[in-house]
């Protein structure tokens, strides 16, 4: 049996970066950059006025407090460029500083002397010295034109929405997003949540529950099926899911060692490639991964919730990230606040909360009721804790490796679902 590492190696050499597709910047919330982004225009695009006030020309000296000035126009923001003269000029935040002024003084730093018939001031005095190059925003302070913004295999956030904006970005080339079939194994399984349970049924899970994750890890879900446990059923179902040009085939339950885990050999006898099953993980260890006939891959999830969700989390949506050109993800190091249970020889996956401890600090907490089947912890989580199989007796203190719910979701201190 291979260890993560040697699984997570071999997943990743089958996952190119996915073809890319020119859009909308508006329409580009949750898609990841194909192509850098450099700065076209220079932001801000003019010198202007951090301060409702006054601009002046200073040069290279400060002007004194107490020297006078007639205030010979005004410029608000949306005024073009005024050529001024000598003298001061009433500027507003925001206006572009007109030709020849280098300086603001705050309106609260001046003495208004005298004023016009329509109330506008005509003479100042200064209250305060004047820094050259005070209160101005320079042109391209914040960007500078040519400058690289944003990285190609970043997930756009609203923050990358307006300096895309800013920069009158109009289109962006952004990675394909990858196409996911969903295929959920078990003659034990109703999905149709008003259908009462006969007696050995259950409900289906793990189909709202994967379909929901892979929507916000950046997937397209294409298709998804419940099947029941033969094979000749299955097979028809891949080639329905098939026919709507997946890139991954996700199947949940009958990967394991019982009677009717019959995934492996159908794979086989349909001339897929199996390239691994069963990796030293807990939970989720009969996982399965195979490069299909026609070329997709085929990621075979035990069926229990937690065992299905940690498949996905650890490995699809790292193959979802080399899918999309994103780098690889990094764990949080964070303080362990209780026990992490007895050590076993398999890299373990544990439902955590991470919260601030008594002096404010950052901590996690392994939560209880571990146990593969049971969704209800998942409720309380909102993070994984990851413990690698060699790490012996973790001792409360330890730092861990943290995972956040899903790649594009970072652990954090809010998100546990209730
Ligand atoms: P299997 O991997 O098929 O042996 O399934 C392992 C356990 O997970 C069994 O208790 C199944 O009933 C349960 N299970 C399988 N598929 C689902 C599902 N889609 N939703 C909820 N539980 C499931
Ligand atoms: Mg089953």
């Amino acid at each position: 049996m291979i260890g993560y590492d040697e699984a997570l190696a071999l997943l990743r050499a089958q996952c190119a970066r996915l073809p890319c597709e020119r859009i909308s910047a508006a329409q580009a919330l949750g898609r990841v950059l194909a192509s850098a982004i450099d700065s076209g225009e220079d932001l801000p695009p003019f010198a202007n006025s951090a301060m409702d006030g006054f601009a002046l020309h200073a040069g290279t000296a400060p002007l004194a407090v107490g020297t006078q000035w007639d205030v010979l126009g005004a410029s608000a923001a949306g005024d073009a460029q005024a050529a001024a003269r000598d003298g001061a000029w009433e500027i507003m935040t925001g206006a572009c500083l007109p030709e020849g002024m280098d300086s603001v003084i705050p309106v609260e730093q001046v003495e208004v002397l005298a004023r016009d018939a329509e109330d506008r001031p005509r003479r100042i005095a200064l209250r305060a010295d004047v820094t050259p190059g005070q209160h101005v925003r320079a042109r391209g302070e914040d960007v500078a034109r040519g400058a690289r913004v944003i990285d190609a295999g970043t997930c756009l956030a609203a923050e990358h929405l307006a300096v895309l904006a800013a920069l009158g970005v109009a289109e962006v080339d952004v990675v394909r997003r990858p196409r996911v079939a969903l295929l959920n194994t078990g003659r034990e399984l109703v999905d149709d949540p008003r259908q009462p349970l006969a007696p050995g049924q259950i409900r289906n899970s793990n189909g709202p529950l994967l379909g929901a994750r892979l929507r916000a890890a950046g997937a397209e879900l294409v298709a998804q099926q419940v099947v029941g446990d033969d094979a000749q059923a299955f097979v028809t179902a891949l080639d329905e899911v098939l026919a709507s040009r997946a890139d991954l085939v996700l199947s949940t339950g009958a990967v394991s060692m019982g009677r009717y885990d019959f995934i492996p050999d159908v794979l086989r006898a349909q001339g897929a490639r199996i390239l691994f099953h069963k990796v030293r993980i807990r939970p989720g260890k009969p996982i399965l991964l195979a490069r299909l006939a026609g070329g997709a891959l085929f990621f075979g999830l035990p069926g229990n919730p937690v065992s299905s969700v940690v498949g996905l989390r650890f490995f699809v949506e790292p193959a979802l990230r080399a899918l999309l050109g994103m780098v690889h993800e990094r764990a949080l190091r964070v303080r362990l606040a209780n026990s992490a249970g007895k050590p076993v020889a398999l890299r373990r996956h544990l439902k955590a909360r991470l919260h601030a401890d008594a002096q404010g600090q950052l901590a996690v907490q392994v939560l209880g009721g571990q146990e593969s089947f049971k969704l209800a912890p998942l409720l309380q989580a909102n993070a994984w804790v990851v413990i690698d199989e060699d790490a012996g007796e973790v001792a409360p203190g330890t730092l861990v490796a943290v995972y956040g719910l899903g790649h594009l979701q970072p652990a954090a201190l809010e998100g546990a679902l209730r």
